[in-house]
């Protein structure tokens, strides 16, 4: 074969594989055959597939910093199986209060400072109370008046709890369904993947953008894995941030002493994720700090854009910020400016 024949080759391939995907098109009904399909395409052709849908909404070397601090720590009632800060397990956890409102103003001003252009606040709760809703508005507010974007993530929400947040100037509700709807009852049995999807129809409906996503690494199939991303693309809007969390094993829990999932098998997550949802920010949330640099560089590759930056994320560990900055700098990543997401809806003072 000659170096053209083998060059005219490549280039009909690439239009084959240009020519299955389609970047512009949304769509709501995808099958667990089509993305089995993906999901099984030799490897730099998933790549490949991925970076073009990438590169049609997104500039490809800009990644979203997200901070996230734990504004109220363990002794939740909820069992979910992977988690720390459940009262179901002994996790040896020390269960702490709902911060207070200038404590958690400090912590964000710090992180502005530090690059982060997204602050996203998380509790250990089943749901909130509604007495607390007053800090938890007051804390919203004053860190969008720092320029920020906010997210929280406290579990599920009424209708008026929802609408309190949107009058507040909530950008981001974070509710994750964290996997299939036929694993799930094997990680959670204290509420129902439908309590899930009715929260975040409420979110939605109230105009926040969603961020939901899932865990890899629970014990559940590939079929459950994809059956998760599924489920979140066909969503009657995707979900405009989709953290894909690697579980970070707790000791006490249930799942404290789950396999981990092999490498590839995670990027090739990312990818159709990446690919099924053109749109959404994908987020390598949790477990960044048991991956190596060069699968991280792989998950950008395959069409991550979002990362958490600071050394805690609520009380597992992430990477310190300077091995980050080091990693990002060799990979030639920078900082997504904030509001930059091609589905975010209109910025929240305007609703
Ligand atoms: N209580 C609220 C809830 O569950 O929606 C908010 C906080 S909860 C800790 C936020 C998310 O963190 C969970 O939905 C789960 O996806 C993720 N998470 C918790 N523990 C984890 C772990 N050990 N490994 C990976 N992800 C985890
Ligand atoms: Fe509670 Fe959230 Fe942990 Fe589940 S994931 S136990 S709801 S803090």
């Amino acid at each position: 074969m000659t170096i053209q024949t083998r060059i005219e080759d490549a280039a009909q391939a690439s239009k084959g594989i240009a020519a299955r995907t389609n970047p512009d098109q949304v769509r709501h009904d995808w099958t667990r055959e089509e993305l089995q399909a993906l999901y099984d395409l030799p490897f730099s052709d998933l790549i490949f597939e991925a970076q073009i849908v990438h590169r049609r909404w997104f500039k490809s070397n800009e990644v979203q910093m997200s901070t996230l601090l734990s504004i109220k720590t363990g002794g939740c009632p909820e069992d979910c199986g992977y988690c720390a800060q459940s009262s179901k397990f002994d996790t040896g956890l020390k269960a702490s209060k709902l911060m207070e409102v200038q404590k958690v103003l400090a912590e964000a001003q710090r992180a502005k400072e530090a690059g982060a252009t997204r602050y996203c606040m998380g509790a250990a709760w089943r749901e909130p109370k509604d007495r607390d809703m007053d800090a938890i508005c007051a804390m919203v507010s004053g860190i969008k008046e720092m320029g920020m974007e906010t997210c929280m993530t406290l579990g599920m929400l009424s209708g008026q709890q929802v609408h309190r947040l949107a009058q507040s100037g909530l950008d981001y509700y974070n509710h994750n369904i964290d996997t299939s709807e036929e694993y799930y009852p094997k990680v959670i049995g204290t509420r129902t993947f439908q309590d899930r999807l009715d929260t975040l129809e409420r979110v939605r409906n109230a105009g926040i953008n969603v961020c939901s996503g899932g865990i890899v690494g629970m014990g559940e199939s590939q079929s459950d894995r994809l059956g998760m991303l599924m489920a979140l693309a066909n969503l009657p809007e995707h979900p405009q941030s989709v953290p894909i969390n690697m579980l970070m094993p707790m000791e006490g829990t249930p799942m404290g002493l789950s396999e981990k999932v092999e490498p590839l098998d995670f990027v090739r997550m990312i990818a159709v994720a990446r690919i099924i949802m053109p749109q959404s920010v994908v987020r390598l949330a949790a477990g960044r700090e048991l991956m190596s640099d060069e699968q991280q560089a792989l998950c950008f590759m395959a069409g991550a854009n979002s990362i958490f930056v600071g050394d805690k994320l609520l009380t597992a560990k992430n990477p310190e910020a300077d091995k980050d900055k080091v990693l990002l700098d060799k990979l030639g990543i920078v900082s997504m400016p904030a509001h930059n997401c091609p589905s975010e809806k209109t910025a929240s003072a305007d609703r």
